[in-house]
């Protein structure tokens, strides 16, 4: 950010996502000059589309499932029921609270010039808004992903519905259809479930969540079936739609044979990372993968920089957040600040019980021949299992040959918390040793992952 009089601002970020809004608040409270250009609503997918609502409706399905099913420790639930519009109200107070969500002043409050609308590169120092043209020294491209239409043979003739739009339906669907059986999809899947719709979810790979632990999908596809009467397709690719009555026909195809399915909603989650905005005329390369980037965020450009889920659609929230981080630190420290090559950020899967992982997993090891130690302590070994009535979940933990810990993979009630004690002993490289010897509290779940530690040195 060496000539900065020539231009208008130091730095212009275009998407005000989880990327782009850490990296324009950080370099903003430096001191720097700094744009924020949101084509859609400002904050971004998480707190207006993703995280925040998927978990706020996510809360009220744990509660109405475990309401239901809790006649075993005395609590009665014969005159429960739920109310879709007051619950759909209970997500728009989540999404306010955020005060991220649509909050364009949040930005402003920060000493940011904001812009609304569509940022397009005219040359490599300058970018059109509204007709508006601006120019800056240097460029964040966290302009995230998007759901495109989906390449389905008959997609013109239907409605369908994307994380933007199901969770604002009008009532609960009977039956809907989720292809892709990715982390969020399997959010949607017990959401819905819980509230009484028969759910299908597809997946082209032989097992769902294919990038977690095997045993995660072997536990899920299981549990799932049984508790929820979710129906997995697995190797299951779709071979058309059409419109049947006032919902949908689904066809699909596993292995030899074509079935077809009515339901009333078919749920589509892919995204692909927002590329169309002249990076050409900025000299910035990109595929269909997202935008071409190094090890520092800098794209092919050297004062164009990008993160988040426009390099990457499958980006978690944290790992976008991370990527304005280091773009804010590279800027103001002016020397170049790395992506971590193999930074242990944990995954969680927010359904009941939560999956966390982090690190590797089995299959990342056999991928690269490690050699490597593994413990497996299923839940119903730690005493909370007994007073919850809980059995279902695991801890798994793997070491390499001298104990040092390289990965873990849990599902329990509260994985997504006991998973960040496993993630500090692997960001300090900590060993199984390490973490048998640390006393662990009577009657937590996290006794498992001591337990777990414990049996990796036998
Ligand atoms: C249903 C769902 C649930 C999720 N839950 C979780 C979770 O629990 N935890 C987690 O870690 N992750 C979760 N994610 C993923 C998470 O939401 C994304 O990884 C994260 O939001 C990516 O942030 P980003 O800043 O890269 O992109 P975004 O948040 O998508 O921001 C990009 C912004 O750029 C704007 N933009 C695009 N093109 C232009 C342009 N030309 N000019 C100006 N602006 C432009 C867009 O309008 C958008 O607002 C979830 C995702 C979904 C869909």
């Amino acid at each position: 950010m060496a000539r900065k009089t020539k231009f208008d601002y130091d730095l212009i970020v275009i998407g005000s996502g989880a990327a782009g809004s850490t990296a324009a608040l950080s370099v903003a409270r430096a001191g720097k000059k700094v744009a924020l250009v949101e084509a859609g609503v400002f904050g971004g997918e998480s707190p207006n589309y993703g995280d925040v609502p998927t978990k706020a409706v996510l809360h009220a399905a744990a509660l109405y499932g475990e309401a239901r099913d809790g006649q075993r420790f005395g609590i009665r639930s014969s005159m429960l029921g739920y109310n879709f519009p007051t619950i759909q109200a209970w997500k728009q107070k989540a999404i306010k609270r955020s005060g991220s969500a649509n909050n364009r002043e949040y930005y402003t409050r920060a000493g940011i010039d904001t812009f609304d609308g569509i940022a397009h590169f005219l040359t490599p120092h300058e970018i059109t808004v509204n007709r508006k043209h601006l120019t800056a020294d240097t460029f964040f491209v966290a302009t995230g992903a998007q759901f495109a239409q989906p390449d389905v043979y008959g997609i013109d003739t239907i409605r369908y519905q994307t994380p933007r739009t199901i969770l604002d339906t009008k009532r609960i669907p009977r039956t809907l259809f989720i292809v892709g059986s990715d982390p969020e999809a399997l959010e949607y899947a017990q959401v819905f479930a819980t509230f009484g719709t028969k759910v299908y979810v597809s997946e082209r790979a032989a097992r769902i969540l294919p990038s977690f632990d095997s045993s995660v999908s072997e536990l899920f596809e299981k549990h799932f079936a049984q508790t929820l009467g979710i129906n997995f397709l697995t190797q299951t690719q779709l071979a058309g739609v059409e419109p049947k009555g006032l919902g949908v026909r689904v066809s699909f195809t596993r292995g030899e044979t074509t079935k077809a399915v009515q339901v009333d909603e078919i749920l589509f989650l892919d995204r692909s990372p927002v590329t169309d905005l002249g990076l050409e005329n900025a000299h910035v390369d990109y595929t269909p993968a997202g935008v071409d980037v190094d090890d520092h965020l800098r794209t092919t450009a050297q004062h164009v920089f990008a993160g988040g889920a426009a390099i990457d659609s499958g980006c978690t929230t944290q790992t976008a957040m991370l990527h304005g981080r280091i773009v804010a630190q590279t800027l103001l420290a002016k020397k170049p600040v790395r992506v971590p090559d193999t930074a242990p950020i944990p995954r969680v899967i927010h359904t009941n019980p939560t999956v966390a992982s982090v690190g590797l997993t089995d299959d990342d090891c056999l991928k690269r021949d490690l050699s490597t130690n593994m413990s497996l302590v299923p839940l119903s070994q730690v005493a909370r299992a007994n007073v919850s009535d809980t059995s279902i979940g695991f801890v798994k933990l793997i070491s390499d040959k001298k104990g040092l810990l390289l990965g873990a993979t849990i599902v329990a009630p509260a994985a997504g918390e006991m998973i960040h004690e496993v993630a500090l002993a692997l960001n300090q490289n900590l060993t199984a040793r390490d973490l048998a010897a640390m006393p662990h509290a009577f009657m937590t779940w996290s006794e498992a992952v001591r337990t777990a530690a414990a049996k990796l040195l036998n």
